[in-house]
């Protein structure tokens, strides 16, 4: 059973001021495997107090320093990957590949950032006038538990490259990534108070981070209710917000399609992260005449995708992260069957042969219509909905009837028509027969699904002020 008893101000491990303890469980045996201590307001404003004493000096070091303390980052990083995974398989549940991929992903998001660091052009001539972009200030950065190394690396790497200072509260059930998190970045050796991390609860922590003067901007990942409040409450400070939200994302099958090949990238898209990722195709709009032979090769092909212990190979799906989570999963498979959809796969309770555990069978709905709770709400689990539609204008129309626009595929053998349609898709991305990432390019969303964008040098700009010089 692991104790984590400290917090990160200032350079230094330090015991909160806050007392309460926290249980972190494995959520493959519902058992709790942990403890950590969460900080309290008190200690939100000390971190936040060291990033504003840490911002002067930051804020005017050099691309060469920046680069040097980030490549610093990135070794620390790199060399826990094997730690990482196994907190991750531990407190999260992520199976093998899905687990290595988020390992090995902090790593990646500091790589990132040191080549877009690279190439960043800070300043530009305009007409007679010199536009120079300078650091915003104290960045608050809040991340969720469903990549929560990832999300850290990734939105601190892109401040410090941008010259901001940070405070960070990441999610209280990933503590044990954290740890491994701050114990790597504390043997990067940057200076004191660049770096902030408080354990603690998002309505204490996160709460005070929002509302605090001394914090110029919150990027925030996680649910569309709390990105609302946290603009709501930023603005009494005028705080600059980049939020990623949640998503409904559709996966568009043209009538060309071949269902066979195309099925596993469906499936992948709808199970990936166990479903409890932002981006997943849960919507998946298929024309009508050719329904009940999609749903032949979709029944076929899920038998593939196996719920259960994420240390076993053969494990594509693992469990939810909480017993919390795993009710609202079940909540809503019962409320797709009270709407009056079809289960094509799956449905209610554990797979068969799991008494412990927080595991949902991979479920899949038919006959559903676009109007239904399974169609509009974020489920965060693997539940798929099936919608049929009836020609290619009314497939764009259903994709877009949605308060979303996060992701979006669009799967079909004429790839300049998968092309228009992708184009007329409102959504931070359109995936055209592939799973592909490239991170180079911006990430985040339309309407509900969120403000701004990260990654490449969109993602760096969300932290830089444009300045612009004239002189006589
Ligand atoms: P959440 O919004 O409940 O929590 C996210 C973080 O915000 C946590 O650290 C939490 O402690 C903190 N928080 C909670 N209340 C707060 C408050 N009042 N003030 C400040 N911080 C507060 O979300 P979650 O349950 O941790 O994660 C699941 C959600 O995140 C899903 O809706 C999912 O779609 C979304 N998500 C989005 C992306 C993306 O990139 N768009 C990625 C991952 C997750």
């Amino acid at each position: 059973m692991q104790r984590i008893e400290h917090i990160y101000i200032d350079g230094e491990f330090v015991t909160p001021h806050g007392e309460e303890w926290f249980d972190l469980y494995n959520p493959s045996t519902e058992e709790v495997i942990g403890q950590v201590r969460l900080g309290d307001s008190h200690d939100a404003q000390r971190a936040i107090a060291a990033a504003r004493a840490a911002l002067p000096a930051w804020s005017r070091t050099t691309r060469e320093e920046r680069l040097a303390a980030l490549r610093r980052m990135h070794q620390a990083i790199a060399a826990r990957e094997d730690d990482l995974m196994e907190a991750i398989v531990k407190e999260y549940g992520a199976p093998a590949v899905r687990g290595r991929w988020m390992a090995s992903f902090p790593a990646e998001v500091i790589a990132q950032a040191i080549e877009t660091l690279e190439s960043f052009e800070f300043e530009e001539q305009v007409g007679i006038a010199r536009v120079v972009l300078t650091p915003v200030g104290v960045a608050g950065l809040i991340t969720p538990w469903n990549s929560n190394a990832g999300f850290i690396c990734n939105k601190l790497s892109a401040a410090l490259a941008a010259g901001c200072t940070a405070v960070i509260k990441p999610s209280e059930m990933s503590a044990l990534q954290t740890q491994i998190v701050i114990e790597a970045l504390h043997k990067a050796g940057l200076p004191k108070g660049v770096f902030n991390i408080v354990n603690g609860r998002g309505d204490v922590v996160g709460e005070e981070i929002a509302r605090h003067p001394d914090v110029a901007k919150i990027s925030f990942t996680g649910s569309s209710a709390v990105g609302q409040h946290l603009v709501t409450t930023g603005a009494a400070t005028m705080k600059r917000v980049t939020l990623e939200l949640g998503g409904k994302s559709p996966t568009l099958v043209l009538d060309d399609a071949d269902f066979a090949s195309i099925m596993p990238l469906v499936l992948n898209a709808g199970f990936m992260n166990s479903g409890q990722a932002c981006i997943a195709g849960t919507r998946i709009l298929v024309p009508r005449g050719r329904l009940a032979e999609f749903e032949q090769v979709a029944k076929e092909a899920i038998t593939q995708f196996k719920s259960g212990d994420p240390r076993d190979p053969e494990t594509a799906i693992g469990p939810m992260v909480s017993a919390k989570q795993w009710e609202r999963v079940q909540n809503y498979i019962r409320i797709g069957i009270d709407e009056g959809a079809t289960v094509l796969a799956g449905g209610e309770g554990r797979p068969d042969g799991l008494q412990a555990g927080w595991f949902v069978k991979p479920t899949i709905f038919t006959n559903a219509t676009n109007q239904m709770r399974i169609a509009r709400e974020e489920i965060f689990g693997p539940v798929l909905t099936v919608i049929a539609y009836e020609d290619e204008a009314d497939a764009i129309a259903i994709a877009n009837d949605t308060r979303y626009g996060l992701n979006a595929m669009v799967l079909g053998q004429d790839v300049e028509r998968c092309e228009r349609v992708a184009r007329q898709i409102d959504s931070g991305r359109v995936l055209i027969n592939t799973l592909a990432h490239e991170p180079r390019a911006p990430f985040g969303g339309f309407k509900h699904s969120g403000l701004g964008r990260e990654m490449g040098k969109w993602g760096m700009s969300a932290y830089l002020e444009p300045k612009t010089l004239l002189r006589a």
